[in-house]
């Protein structure tokens, strides 16, 4: 694997490449999840280019960022294992020259008002900020993204709709990969405590829930089941919503006869977790 930090390097690199480019970027401390994504983008036979850059423009809490796990040695040593080619580790003036303020930034519209949009006021403007300088630098013909991270994965293919890049770059979405008891793989997970980490699983058991009561009982009735266990198990939940997985439309109730998706953002002492299903 070769690791290049600087754009004029990779760039001069990938010039001389013939094969597909497959791109995978992510913020590190690197789990099974993300090599889900290296291991689609190497079984499609890309040359796979992994980033890793904690965007300080996502975070719109301080102490999230400043908490966020940094493991660059073991993630250099699973990626190398995984076979990626590529890693790119860029430094925050490598990707904001001159600071962010200038980054030309995208709107979402209504996918940024809801859920994440919501919740994280400014995040979906940093991952648009930083994903299309990512794309502009990397000029990939697959972006891998992971289900995991439901609502990104429909604010990315919608800036490369923003971007005009849709006839060079395809977005493939990679399924959760999730623990042994379901809980989804997550760098943040590595925050819980022993104790928290087995209280977590019930976001997971929540979704399970809400699909399998899908054609026995209302919505709302199983949303509130799923805030009072949250809450009872000591998480501060921040949503349990169901949306049309198509667009995001928020669902007050089932509807058979859409693609449904359920999602959760709940907090567990300073540790906020998200996870999400696909109900039919
Ligand atoms: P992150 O480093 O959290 O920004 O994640 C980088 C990429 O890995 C994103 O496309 C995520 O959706 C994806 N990812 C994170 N966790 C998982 C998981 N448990 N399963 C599949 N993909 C994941």
């Amino acid at each position: 694997m070769i690791i290049f930090k600087k754009i004029s390097d990779i760039q001069a690199h990938l010039a001389l490449q013939t094969k597909k480019i497959g791109f995978v970027p992510t913020l590190g401390a690197l789990h099974k999840g993300h090599m889900s994504l290296i291991n689609k983008a190497k079984e499609d036979g890309a040359l796979v280019v992994c980033s890793i850059f904690v965007n300080p423009t996502q975070f719109n809490d301080k102490a999230d960022f400043e908490k966020y796990p940094i493991t660059t040695d073991t993630d250099i040593t699973m990626l190398v294992e995984a076979g990626c080619d590529i890693l790119f580790l860029p430094s925050v003036d490598e990707i904001y020259p001159g600071g962010s303020e200038n980054v030309k930034s995208y709107a979402f519209g209504y996918l940024d008002t809801i859920l994440e949009g919501a919740k994280r006021p400014g995040h979906f403007k940093g991952v648009g900020q930083v994903v299309s300088r990512l794309l502009d630098i990397v000029q990939p013909n697959y972006l891998y993204l992971g289900q995991k991270d439901y609502q990104q994965c429909m604010v990315l293919n919608k800036l490369t709709q923003l971007m005009g890049i849709t006839n060079k770059t395809q977005v493939i979405i990679c399924p959760t990969v999730r623990e042994e008891d379901g809980l989804a793989m997550s760098s943040r997970n590595s925050r819980l405590t022993e104790t928290q980490r087995q209280i977590a699983v019930h976001i997971y058991q929540c979704l399970i829930s809400i699909q399998s009561k899908q054609t026995t009982d209302s919505f709302q009735t199983v949303q509130k089941e799923c805030i009072d266990l949250l809450s009872e198990k000591g998480f501060v939940p921040e949503y349990v919503s169901l949306a049309d997985a198509s667009d995001l439309t928020l669902l007050d109730e089932y509807d058979s006869s859409l693609p449904m998706v359920a999602l959760i953002a709940a907090k567990l002492g300073d540790v906020r977790l998200i996870d999400n299903m696909r109900l039919n």
